[in-house]
């Protein structure tokens, strides 16, 4: 499946065998994929090698920041500093730190590591050092309990409020009655716990009225909140740089197409660019040599510029194809780039012909038909019946194609295909919906015949249920799935490839109805039928 061109240009030029190679390249894979013998044209490119100038600009945001950590904190490689020495010494490590972003090295990386037009990115983030700072609201970590005020007692509370003397509580024993009458002789009597005192000294704190604090244990101190009881905090000195990088190209030459491919090209970080101006078509980009400016490190927003040339090829070819004149653009860039008019529209659009004269093609009449053109056919069947296997498809075949035909035909082939198949699911989900209730229905008269109704419904009331409810779920889950298994198995035997079919809400509405008449009708029959 060769190409037969004839170019009226010197084949010996460096460029245009470049530029044959690169057509030869495009042209193959179009007749490969549209299912062409070849695709035959005369061409005539007009190359140009246009300058651009690029000045890109690093747009850096500076911000120092400082953290409190409880009592020892280290970072790595930052030096715990006193605090008097801590400013000089992180606004010299950050000017280190910045120098080296704002290098020329460091720019032209960030550019050919394709960081152009990503949104601001944190290109440096890190501890210069770190000082001490002692708490002021503890004393060697520890301040005065709350609870006690220091005292490391609290009130007992068991003595607290009773009508006795500080340190008594009411009697146990009489209740505070402090005695009472005998039954038969009416005779008063002592109470044996307090002898008629009515009240007995506080247990809990042995008539002292105060016990322990339990807020510190006794000590009358507990741990600073703020320090964590370590007395003093680390406080770490941060320096942190952002980075927004955009790009202002400038040619006098290139057109507006070109340059948007130009854009996608830099984006990308300038690839397979070549380290020679001239002699050759690949694109060729000067950054070996940047003009770059900057004026000493400042606090806040800061914007380096670094400048380069590029040359690239781009250009117009007049072609004749199949005795028309028409015209498409070239540039060469990391790959070659084509912008084809849509010339080949007719192939696609002659099947699309016999497709539309004959209506409700089955998917395999629908695929034989499309077999002429093999990348469409093969498109249709990995699509299946997804959107997001056609819209994938879509991209691949556009790329392939190049705008040789236009993008809605070929829209407009694989939606007819999706709908042939969807027709034949829905249709053999039916007819297999039909089967599946003829086998459920066979099956409850086997099970009728087989006593398992009357087994549930010998068991006990709330296994009885259990045991129904389970039989109709059991029942509808594996009719939707025979359902689906058996859709799936026919779809894929018209298709030739795998089929993505999955029960809608009817189908499952179905199924699960099925389950429940089978299971009811089964308990039904046994209770006034038997
Ligand atoms: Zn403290
Ligand atoms: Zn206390
Ligand atoms: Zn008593
Ligand atoms: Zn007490």
């Amino acid at each position: 499946m060769g190409n037969r061109m004839n170019q009226s240009a010197v084949i010996s030029d460096p460029v245009l065998k470049m530029f044959d190679a690169d057509v030869s390249q495009v042209l193959g894979d179009i007749s490969a994929w549209l299912g062409l013998d070849g695709i035959s044209m005369q061409m005539q490119p007009n190359l140009v090698r246009h300058k651009v100038t690029v000045a890109c600009e690093h747009s850096f945001t500076n911000e120092f920041y400082n953290t409190l950590h409880q009592g020892k904190a280290e970072f790595h490689g930052a030096p715990a500093l006193k605090q008097g020495y801590v400013a000089d010494h992180v606004k010299s490590e950050a000017d280190k730190r910045f120098k080296a972003l704002v290098s020329v090295d460091n720019m032209r990386r960030e550019v050919l590591d394709g960081k152009l037009w990503e949104p601001s990115r944190v290109v440096c983030d890190e501890i210069l050092a770190t000082s001490y700072e002692d708490c002021t609201s503890c004393h060697n970590g520890s301040v005065t309990c709350g609870g006690c005020s220091g005292d490391g007692t609290q009130i007992c509370n068991n003595c607290r409020f009773t009508s006795h003397p500080a340190g008594y509580v009411t009697c146990w024993g009489c209740h505070g009655t402090g005695g009472g009458r005998d039954a038969g002789t009416q005779a008063w009597y002592n109470c044996s716990v307090c002898n008629g005192w009515k009240r007995k000294r506080c247990g809990t704190c042995n008539g002292s009225t105060k016990v322990r604090c339990g807020g510190c244990g006794g000590n009358g101190t507990v741990h600073c909140g703020s320090c964590g009881g370590h007395a003093y905090f680390t406080r770490a000195h941060g320096f942190r740089v952002s980075l927004e990088l955009k790009a202002h190209c400038q040619s006098d030459t290139m057109p507006e197409m070109d340059a948007k491919y130009f854009a996608v090209w830099l984006k990308e970080g300038l690839p397979n660019r070549a380290s020679h101006e001239a002699g050759t078509i690949m694109p060729y980009a000067e950054i070996d040599k940047p003009s770059s400016r900057y004026e000493g490190w400042k606090d806040g927003v800061y914007t380096a510029l670094l400048g380069f040339n590029c040359n690239v090829t781009t250009g117009i070819v007049k072609a004749t194809y199949a005795g028309e004149q028409t015209e498409f653009l070239y540039g060469r860039f990391g790959t070659p780039a084509f912008g084809f008019p849509n010339f080949l529209d007719h192939v696609v659009d002659d099947v699309l012909k016999v497709v539309v004269e004959k209506e409700d093609m089955p998917p395999s009449e629908y695929l034989a038909t499309f077999s002429r053109i093999p990348g469409l056919a093969a498109g249709m069947r990995v699509s299946g019946s997804s959107k997001d296997g056609k819209s994938k498809f879509m991209d691949e075949a556009l790329g392939v194609l190049r705008g040789s035909v236009h993008s809605e035909l070929i829209d407009i082939a694989v939606d007819g295909y999706l709908a042939s198949v969807g027709v034949m699911e829905r249709d053999v989900s039916g007819r297999v919906g039909r089967d599946v209730s003829l086998a459920v229905a066979a099956a409850w008269i086997a099970s009728w015949f087989g006593g398992l109704f009357e087994y549930i419904h010998g068991l006990n009331g709330d296994y009885r249920l259990l045991a129904t409810v389970g039989l109709a779920l059991g029942v509808a889950g594996l009719s939707a799935r025979l359902v689906r298994f058996m859709t799936r198995r026919r779809i894929s035997a018209e298709t030739g490839a795998s089929a993505k079919y999955g029960l809608r809400g009817r189908g499952k509405i179905l199924c699960f109805l099925g389950g429940v008449a089978f299971a009811f009708a089964g308990m039904l029959s046994v209770t006034y039928g038997g």
